[in-house]
């Protein structure tokens, strides 16, 4: 239908009143794609709920004409960008947007999406702005902005739609290659240069007023009393399962030499002075970690057969690996760590004793570089295989990708 209009005009046109049908094609074409939006949604962080609730029945996008949201772009004509666009995520953005059927509109949604909102400064991974990836129509700003905000955008496409002629069909657009980031824009700069004029101005006026007014003293306001708030009494609560000083103790019975951070020389008096909301956090040298953490899952008394957690942490001199036990029969937890060296960070793989850890340790090979011998599948997880570096380690520099805080 769409060819069988564009070559309307060509026709009708020079012809007598043909201008006037035209017009009218064009209305009704445009009143039918402006109130008939089929919305490919693409909520990939907290604008999202937003958007949904947008979708849900108390806002009821269906109002405007926003009728089923498609989860196919060959059945949609609008695209919402509900939320941040991370670099692994643009190749695929892109893909979806080429998959839509021209007519095609987008709407960008929140400060992510718009310009990488709270994330534009030291992150490693975020878009620096979909219009960086594909083109834009409506951009509404907010962190997340309300459902009232995303109709007043829909409305505004729908006003922009209805400009549109079969005299100018909307062309194939073009999809932008710009670099993901880019710190200092034009628009950046422009808007430096404006911002430092003004201070000279507003310094400039103040200095005027104070030469006109030299009597001239400002107001103070006085300081409202802080009131003294009595200190509430918290009464600890006991952890479920075992309390810390009895896990330690039958831990400390198999492996005499082992120790607990922070508590230096340490007993299970000491562990018991903590308190009943303390949670053992054992320090494990390399040679403990696997042999204890085997001891700590098949022992009956503690029987920790969850591991929730497995991390790691860049403290510039060495790294921790950081584990978080749990045991799904007594409810006790325990947290574990072990020292690497920073240089050729290596440690044996849990894989073969929780297959959580099999997850978990990719992570932290693809955040830290750290690698667990014998896993069986030592990729990255997050991140593109030719992704440079490893960001989480606090020396992981890129300045095609991370714009450092100003201040
Ligand atoms: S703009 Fe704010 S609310 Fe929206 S995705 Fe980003 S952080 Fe979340």
């Amino acid at each position: 239908m769409g060819i069988a209009l564009q070559k309307l005009p060509p026709m009708l046109d020079p012809l007598p009143g043909g201008k006037v049908v035209i017009n009218a094609v064009d209305f009704i074409v445009n009143w039918a794609r402006a109130n008939s939006l089929w919305p490919l949604v693409y909520g990939t962080s907290c604008c999202a709920i937003e958007m949904m609730a947008t979708g849900g029945s108390h806002q009821d996008w269906s109002r405007f004409g926003v009728e089923v949201a498609r989860a196919s772009p060959r059945q949609a004509d609008l695209i919402i960008l509900a939320g941040t666009i991370v670099e692994k995520l643009a190749p695929r953005l892109v893909t979806l947007y080429e998959q839509m059927p021209a007519p095609k509109y987008v709407i960008a949604m929140g400060a992510c999406t718009i310009s990488g909102g709270p994330f534009y400064y030291d992150s490693y991974s975020v878009v620096k702005g979909a219009d960086r990836l594909i083109p834009i129509d409506v951009f509404i700003p907010g962190c997340p902005p309300r459902p009232e905000a995303l109709l007043y955008g829909i409305m505004k496409l729908q006003d922009k739609i209805r400009r549109e002629s079969i005299r100018h069909p909307q062309r194939p657009r073009p999809i932008f290659n710009l670099p993901l980031s880019n710190a200092m824009t034009v628009t950046a700069k422009a808007w430096e240069a404006e911002e430092k004029q003004k201070q000279e101005q507003i310094k400039e006026a103040q200095e005027k007023f104070k030469a006109e007014n030299p009597g001239f003293k400002q107001y103070q306001q006085p300081r409202v009393q802080k009131p003294d708030m009595p200190e509430i009494s918290r009464t600890p609560r006991a952890l479920p399962g075992k309390p810390a000083p009895e896990l330690f103790a039958i831990i400390k019975g198999h492996f005499p030499s082992i120790e607990v951070h922070n508590v230096p020389e340490v007993s299970a008096e000491k562990i018991a002075a903590l308190g009943v909301e303390y949670v053992l956090d054992l320090a494990a040298s390399a040679e403990q970690y696997i042999p204890l953490i085997n001891f700590m899952k098949h022992n009956a008394a503690l029987d920790l057969d969850f591991l929730i957690e497995l991390t790691a942490v860049d403290w510039k001199t060495h790294f921790d690996i950081v584990c978080h036990f749990v045991s799904t029969t007594h409810g006790h937890k325990i947290f574990l760590r072990c020292k690497l060296p920073r240089e050729n960070a290596e440690i044996p793989s849990l894989a073969a004793i929780y297959r959580t850890a099999e997850w978990h340790e990719r992570e932290v090979f693809d955040l830290f570089g750290i690698k667990f011998t014998g896993h069986p599948d030592m990729r990255r997880i997050f991140l593109e295989d030719d992704f440079p570096g490893h960001p989480l380690r606090k020396d992981f520099e890129d300045a095609s990708r991370v714009v450092k805080r100003p201040y």
